[in-house]
């Protein structure tokens, strides 16, 4: 697909862009590599003083970055806010924190003195997906930039203006050329650039199936890499639940964003004893629902990405129900213009039915009874996926009892699985590999080298 701007609730075409030719994006690698000479040798302070500058850019034109947002992909503007103000902490976090993060880090061996210290590895390369334009490269750029890596990046060909403006911010705030590219290559060229012996690393957000190309052109050549893939959380409904405040939670967790997160509640599990409770009051808040312009304040379900990501969830809602699942609201698209999709709850979702395992990805809820907690874990951990999820109880201590249970990389208790600058991100199985945001997602690409004092006298 070429790189272009289509706004998904009116249809209009905003803008087309050119891919880079080979030549621009071998200047592109070099610049990099350059700066990474010279950037690999500035001290924390500098960057830092570049990522805050960068924050509080954002914080100043919060409108002027977040309307790109919902023209490109339909995001609600308030949610498109949130996105740029939650962006700006990322940054914030690791302009504060990221010395500490790596700083040296005394051993206590048997004989002697032995240190751990963090080196950058590089250049560093990042696919990146289109559901949160600023948000994903944040939790990439900001802890990279501070250790002293620089950044390519590649960015989903549907919002080339974000990927465009998140670039240029950093060489307002001051980031030497090549610290930050922005790169709108193909396929092959990404491909090419994973080869490029310059290239140290490689992270990729996305579905499973780029992941599971990415990957293996990283192990290829012996890249480590990270994965931030798809899930598809389990939001599970315990019978002490306070149930008015759980079902708000079930429709946040199912429709911000359109249903676009990977860490959406994409599976409603309830035990038995408040199944019926909590199904007829998901219903009616799912029917409470309002499409419309995503710039509008009073819309609340925001149109998908695209008429194409549209039909594939249109073509898994009819999937599913050829398979045996049963409709309880909506089902399918709205008509009219806008790639909007109506709120929809799937139930009677068999093993053998394909929509048991896969993700959606859009206001497609798919609900499950269930006799009680064990069966609610099983049926939580039956899936080829391991990103996050919740639990639904007013025990706090059971919670955290049924969270341990649970495969994934995160659970939350009594909210739906979301995110801060401070807690670590990132799932298991085919959700992928790799943590992302707080201490943890600054080591992924760091040499933790070993500094070891002997004495030279010792016996061998
Ligand atoms: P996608 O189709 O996999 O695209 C993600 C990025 O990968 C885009 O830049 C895309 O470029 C690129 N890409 C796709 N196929 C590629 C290939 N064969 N070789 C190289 N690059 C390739 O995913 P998406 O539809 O944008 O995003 C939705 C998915 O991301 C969902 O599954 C969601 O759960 C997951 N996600 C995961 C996390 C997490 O942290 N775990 C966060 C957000 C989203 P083009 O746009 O040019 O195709």
């Amino acid at each position: 697909m070429p790189y272009q701007s289509l706004n998904p609730f009116d249809g209009k075409l905003l803008k087309t862009f050119e891919e880079l030719t080979d030549a621009q994006l071998e200047a592109a690698v070099h610049a990099a590599d350059q700066c990474f000479n010279s950037w690999r040798r500035t001290s924390f302070a500098e960057r830092s003083a570049v990522l805050a500058r960068a924050a509080a850019i954002l914080r100043d034109r919060v409108e002027d970055f977040a309307r790109p947002i919902t023209l490109e992909m339909g995001k609600l503007i308030g949610e498109s806010r949130g996105e740029v103000a939650l962006s700006a902490d990322i940054l914030d976090y690791y302009a504060e924190h990221a010395e500490r993060f790596l700083a040296p880090q005394p051993l206590t061996p048997d004989s002697g003195e032995a240190t751990i210290e963090s080196s950058p590895f590089g250049v560093l390369f990042g696919v990146e997906p289109w559901n949160f334009p600023y948000y994903q490269p944040a939790r990439f750029v900001a802890p990279n930039l501070m250790a002293g890596n620089v950044v390519l990046v590649k960015h989903a060909s549907n919002v080339p203006q974000c990927a465009t403006a998140f670039a240029d911010l950093f060489t307002e705030a001051g980031a030497p050329t090549g610290a930050y590219t922005n790169l709108r290559i193909s396929k092959s060229q990404v491909a090419r650039t994973i080869a490029d012996p310059r290239i140290k690393g490689v992270a990729l957000t996305g579905s499973e199936v780029a992941g599971a190309v990415v990957a293996a052109q990283a192990g290829q050549w012996l890249k480590k890499s990270t994965m931030e893939l798809g899930g598809s959380d389990a939001f599970i409904v315990l019978e002490d639940a306070d149930m008015e405040a759980t079902v708000k939670w079930a429709l946040w967790g199912r429709v911000n964003n359109a249903g676009q997160c990977c860490v959406a509640s994409k599976r409603f599990i309830a035990v038995e004893a408040v199944a019926d409770r909590f199904l007829e009051q998901f219903i009616a808040a799912m029917g409470g629902l309002k499409t419309g312009d995503p710039m509008d304040q009073a819309t609340t379900l925001a149109p998908l990405s695209s008429n194409e990501a549209l039909d594939k969830l249109v073509g898994q809602v009819d999937r599913a129900v050829a398979n045996g699942a049963r409709v309880v609201m909506g089902g399918a698209r709205v008509r009219g213009i806008g790639a909007f999709m109506q709120p929809t709850i799937l139930t009677d979702i068999e093993p053998g039915n394909p929509a048991y395992g896969e993700e959606f990805f859009g206001p497609v809820a798919l609900f499950f009874r269930v006799a009680d907690e064990n069966a609610a874990v099983a049926l939580a951990n039956d899936s080829s996926f391991g990103l996050g999820g919740s639990v639904f109880t007013n025990d706090v201590e059971r919670g955290k009892r049924v969270a341990g249970r649970i495969d994934t990389g995160m659970v939350f208790i009594n909210h739906p699985t979301w995110t801060a600058a401070d807690l670590p991100f990132g799932g298991i199985k085919n959700s992928g590999y790799g943590r992302e945001l707080s201490g943890l997602g600054i080591q992924e690409f760091v040499n933790k080298k070993l500094v070891r004092v002997a004495d030279i006298h010792s016996p061998a």
